[in-house]
């Protein structure tokens, strides 16, 4: 059996409340190498690290996403600060920009990616980036800080891909990969060096083919490697061989161990 390492879920979400734990147990024993779990504002950031607590192979991930900086105080920074020296929290995230939803404070949420941008450089963390509807904006601002940093749930053209990768960042891609609208993001992960993707599920949504319409969970990264192996012309071993070192790489696992 391939264990995937899954680079971005979501199991603070109440869609994992009947059976979080008893899932991940599972999940970790047959199907995953590690798990990231992220944060998407402060309470559910310190929700992700109780869960990585109790698993070695379990990480977190912690930030305010732009969805919810609207309703977060407005000085986070100092408890952000302190939940990233916890010594599971592997990364800041997840953090960007996201203008699909009306209404939306931009600047808000503009303020909120930089600061939070400016604390990973700080403290030398990578950061999880989510990016909606608003491609120019984000491209701007990713420009001028460079940062250690995964695109994640990638659905873009090769043309931003190539901005992305020449800022030094990592792409991840999530179940889309599967989808049958999904050409662009095909293209563009044919692409890209196999050795700047990650696999990530985003669960519980982005569920791949062909389990659209249920509960998405790490267990089905499989469907994605698979892809992913299929467009690159790879083994699925292979594939999820070289993706697993990458978020070892990103995401320095080992060095959280005795901070
Ligand atoms: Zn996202
Ligand atoms: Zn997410």
């Amino acid at each position: 059996m391939i264990k995937i390492t899954d680079t971005h879920a979501h199991y603070d979400d109440e869609a994992f409340n009947s059976d979080r734990y008893e899932l991940l147990e599972r999940l970790l024993a047959e199907k995953c190498e590690k798990i990231v779990t992220l944060g998407c504002d402060i309470a559910k950031s310190r929700q992700s690290l109780e869960i990585a607590e109790k698993f070695d192979n379990v990480y977190a991930a912690v930030g305010v996403h732009p969805e919810n900086c609207a309703d977060e105080k407005d000085d986070y920074l100092d408890e952000l600060k302190k939940l990233c020296a916890h010594r599971k929290a592997v990364a800041i995230g997840e953090i960007g920009l996201d203008f699909h939803w009306e209404p939306f404070d931009r600047s808000r949420q503009i303020r909120f990616f930089r600061e939070q941008l400016e604390l990973a450089k700080e403290l030398g963390m990578p950061v999880c980036v989510h990016s909606r509807d608003c491609t120019k904006e984000i491209l701007d601002i990713l420009r001028e800080y460079k940062p250690n940093g995964v695109m994640h749930c990638f659905s873009g053209s090769i043309e931003v891909a190539k901005e992305i990768l020449s800022f030094g960042m990592m792409i991840s891609f999530t179940g889309l990969l599967t989808f049958s609208n999904a050409k662009k993001a095909a293209e563009a992960c044919a692409y890209i060096p196999i050795d700047r993707i990650m696999l990530e599920t985003d669960c519980p949504y982005m569920t791949p083919v062909p389990h659209r319409g249920e509960r998405n969970d790490s267990g089905n990264l499989i469907y994605t490697a698979e892809k992913l192996a299929e467009i690159k012309g790879l083994t699925v071993e292979e594939a999820v061989r070289i993706c697993n070192e990458n978020a070892e790489r990103f995401f320095r696992f080992g060095d959280t161990a005795d901070a």
